[in-house]
């Protein structure tokens, strides 16, 4: 058996969307939905696989992982790291590496992060601004199909109309749901100059959420705002501060966690230090009395599957009821088959609205490789 790593290919793919998807942080309607896949081949043949970021400028760094062991994940972490600072987010490359040694060892990747748990409970995550009926509909609809939490956007043009759409869900529902608001205010699109919230205005909508009872207000200040996020959450009672969800470096996490600014951390293994890296991560959140860890998922099944792994893997029984892991869900606009539509299947759930893994090694995922080959836009093999 040779575990080295003998070849990578990086195939994109964009799937057509028609109606177009237009979720709340975005001011441009999506037309396409660009999925990168990156496939790790060791010399027995086995391939793992992983997505995320679009892998722009991993042609520079070949060099630095073909031939090498596939089972040095630490090194390769700190590799990666190392190009994150350099140059861009490659992490998918190292989820690929630990699909493909869960299949070397014979160990589902839930087991490799620590094996506490194997299944987490969700919530179902909207995108797109309805108006009170709407989401009210949608908040019943959700409940018939198992979900215990959901997360509305805020982002309207005037904030008393997304103050309006939370308060006729929290009336008909927030005595059977959690309800997560996400006010999308810790990083902007490239295109989109909008200031974020100042700590008054923030703290005014806080004191709204935490009136119709929410159990989390995300992202309400600019991310790297730590002093206010912190001020902000010693002012609330019961709601939590969630955030970091596209926050990059392990400094930046230390000063969160020493500023106390956030009760829920939410980094995205699929673009913010990596599955090693998130272990770690969580390992320092437990550290902190009251934080939980429970990642961003939005993007696609694989982010969604990895991100799942890990989350399951450090949450211990105890902490598991409080602990919901991001589903994006929000039909028609966002359905479980455009997420995950390079898989054989999608990402279901229990009927009590759990994510449940099996003792399949790695991720455990199967792709449709006719979707994926009909959905071609381009191929790089590295060997
Ligand atoms: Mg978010």
């Amino acid at each position: 058996m040779s575990a080295k790593i003998e070849r990578i290919v990086i195939t994109s793919h964009q799937l057509s969307l028609d109606p177009p998807f237009l979720p709340s942080w975005d001011s441009q309607p999506r037309r396409k939905f660009p999925t990168t896949i990156v496939r790790v081949f060791d010399a027995d043949g086995r391939q793992g696989i992983g997505s995320g970021d679009a892998m722009y400028g991993f042609s520079d760094f070949e060099h630095l992982f073909l031939g090498q062991e596939a089972d040095q994940l630490e090194r390769h972490n700190s590799v990666l790291g190392n190009i994150e600072f350099h140059a861009g987010r490659l992490w998918p490359l190292e989820i690929a590496l630990w699909d493909l040694v869960g299949q070397q060892r014979g160990l589902p990747c839930w087991r490799m992060a620590g094996g506490l748990n194997h299944e987490i409970l969700t919530y179902a995550s909207t995108g797109v601004l309805r108006g009170p009926e709407a989401a009210l509909e949608q908040a019943q609809r959700f409940l018939d199909e198992g979900f215990r939490a959901l997360k509305l956007r805020f982002g309207r043009p005037d904030i008393k109309d997304d103050l309006a759409v939370l308060e006729a869900v929290a009336k008909g529902i927030g005595d059977r749901m959690a309800i997560m608001v996400d006010c999308n205010q810790g990083w902007r699109m490239p295109w989109d100059t909008q200031a974020p919230w100042n700590l008054d205005q923030a703290r005014v909508i806080a004191r709204a959420l935490e009136d119709h009872g929410v159990f989390w207000m995300e992202e309400p200040l600019q991310r790297g705002d730590y002093e206010n996020m912190a001020l902000l959450r010693r002012e609330r009672k019961t709601m939590k501060l969630a955030g970091g969800e596209l926050t990059r470096e392990p400094y930046e996490f230390d000063q969160l966690l020493k500023h106390g600014s956030l009760d829920i951390y939410q980094p995205d293994v699929a673009v913010t230090l990596g599955m090693s890296g998130l272990v770690r991560l969580a390992a320092q959140v437990a550290g902190h009395n009251d934080c939980l860890f429970t990642p961003h998922t939005w993007g696609g099944g694989i982010g969604l599957l990895a991100n799942a792994h890990i989350t399951a893997g450090v949450t211990p029984p105890e902490k598991s009821s409080q602990v919901f892991l991001e589903y994006p869900h929000d039909p028609p606009e966002w359905t479980r088959q455009r997420r995950d539509f390079i898989f054989r299947q999608p990402v279901d759930l229990s009927p009590d609205g759990r994510l449940v893994l099996s003792e399949a090694p790695g991720l455990g995922l199967e792709l449709d490789e006719d979707r994926l080959k009909a959905t071609l836009s381009h191929s790089q093999a590295y060997v």
